[in-house]
């Protein structure tokens, strides 16, 4: 299997930026008055860490949405997007009622009501959507949408709306108008993402911290494998492992995991009386521990010393956390056993994509040793890119 090299450009490809545009010319007939990109993202560390109040390290990818956008004269909104056949439009009235605007119109009708009920005139607009960040893989291509609509609209709009705030707004459209129950991390990396950096962030406090992390001035890469495992009972799962974690922290006295320290999980751990808790608590207690570990060695600028602490995340995904899959493991460990210095599942579970930290010129060496596992394990063959930290949302033109 060969790679997709996606680097770090500070723009996107000319690729995706163009069919945006020819996509906007052939739609309405006229030229867009500007283009906005936002990427996708992957979790470098810290999984299933946010509910709990933890940490979490996201990173954006060089894969990018954009929007090509041109205001129009009264206040409807319409919308293309080369993923579905013929524009849609809507009005105020669909807006301002979540729900109304349904499928994947209503991660745009959502950034649009979010605006306006902070307060904001948002301009009426026709855009067109062209992506490269695939969809439904978990490198949040519903963050890119919403990061770069914003981002139009913004622009469009003139509107006074400073970027520490887009995060919160992007997300309240993704929790309140579709529906769909996320953390901050997503729309916080889209959104704040910096080339050569991973974002620390403190999911209480929602700070945030660029630790620097220039795999390229290392000579490595980090390959994504996507498992192209179907998602099973994913978000059943999900449900349950939260409920647990809550259950366990009330058990414990305290406000949530994040408030157990490492060196305190024996005696929490002690005062649980089955082993499923105690085996999920202590996955969240020393996830924690792993990304506050990650963010000293990329501090002392340690890069290739994450591995170990990437496949130990892994390990503990699997049999403490219980959330990986045939498909996921192999992938870790043929990425493992063909040289990686670390790998791990990325993102919710059950599916998904796999990061290993490789060195460069190994990229696709590696990835050809999982196409390869999977093959003969007879799973349907899995995609790879490598890729770099990127920047966050951007205006193109
Ligand atoms: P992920 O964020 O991991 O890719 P989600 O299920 O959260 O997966 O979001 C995927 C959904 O976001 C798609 O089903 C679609 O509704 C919407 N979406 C994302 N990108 C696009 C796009 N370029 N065009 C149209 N819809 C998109
Ligand atoms: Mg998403």
């Amino acid at each position: 299997m060969t790679t997709t090299t996606a680097t770090t450009p500070t723009t996107p490809s000319g690729d995706v930026v163009a069919r945006a545009a020819a996509g906007f010319r052939q739609r309405y007939g006229a030229e867009p008055a500007g283009r906005w990109a936002a990427p996708g993202r992957v979790n470098l560390i810290g999984e299933h860490t946010d509910y709990n109040d933890g940490f979490v390290l996201p990173f954006a990818l060089p894969l990018r949405t954009v929007v090509a956008a041109a205001p129009r004269d009264d206040e409807r909104w319409t919308v293309w997007s080369e993923l579905s056949a013929d524009p849609v439009e809507f009005g105020p009235a669909d807006v301002d009622e979540p729900g109304r605007v349904t499928g994947w119109t209503a991660y745009v009708a959502g950034v649009v009501w979010a605006l306006r009920a902070a307060g904001h005139a948002v301009p009426g607009a026709r855009l067109a959507i062209a992506s490269d960040v695939p969809v439904g893989s978990g490198l949040s291509s519903s963050a890119a949408i919403e990061a770069a609509v914003l981002a139009a609209l913004v622009d469009l709009g003139g509107l006074d709306l400073p970027a520490d705030r887009w995060p919160r707004l992007a997300q309240r459209a993704e929790n309140e108008y579709v529906g769909a129950p996320t953390g901050i991390m997503d729309q916080s990396a889209v959104i704040r993402g910096r080339p050569g950096h991973a974002l620390f962030l403190d999911c209480r406090t929602e700070e945030i911290e660029q630790i620097p992390f220039d795999l390229d001035a290392a000579g490595l890469a980090m390959l994504v494998i996507d498992s192209r495992a179907p998602h099973r009972h994913a978000d059943g799962e999900y449900a349950s492992r939260r409920k647990s974690c809550e259950r366990a922290a009330a058990r414990l006295g305290v406000p949530a995991l994040r408030d157990v320290p490492a060196d305190g999980l024996d005696a929490a751990l002690a005062r649980l009386d089955d082993d499923e808790t105690r085996r999920r608590v202590r996955h969240v207690v020393t996830e924690d521990q792993r990304v506050l570990d990650t963010v000293a060695l990329l501090r002392a600028g340690r890069v290739r010393a994450l591995g170990p602490l990437l496949t130990a995340s892994h390990a503990s995904m699997r049999d403490d956390f219980e959330i990986t899959v045939p498909e996921i493991d192999t992938a870790v460990e043929a990425a493992l056993a063909a040289g990686a210095y670390g790998a791990r599942m990325t993102g919710g579970g059950f599916g998904g994509c796999v990061l290993a930290l490789v060195e460069a010129p190994t990229a696709d060496a590696v990835a050809a040793a999982v196409a390869s596992a999977y093959a003969e394990r007879g799973f349907a063959a899995p995609g790879a890119v490598t890729v770099l930290p990127a920047g966050g949302v951007t205006r193109v033109d």
